[in-house]
């Protein structure tokens, strides 16, 4: 999995490098890190856990 992911805003592709493949321009605008998201649901499902377990009297 690549750290980071550039968009090229002329031909509206993905690249992982620095530079379009297609324009040669530098893409210089990253996406947000794709972790962030997994961690955010990561919280969500343990959140869900939680319930459960206080729910049946586990926790
Ligand atoms: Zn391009």
């Amino acid at each position: 999995m690549a750290e980071h992911i550039h968009k090229c805003k002329s031909c509206s592709i993905y690249s992982l490098e620095n530079n379009c493949p297609f324009c040669k321009q530098s893409i210089d605008r990253p996406l947000p890190p794709k972790f962030s998201l997994e961690d955010k649901y990561g919280q969500y499902r343990r959140e869900v856990k939680r319930k459960e377990f206080v729910e049946k009297g586990l926790y």
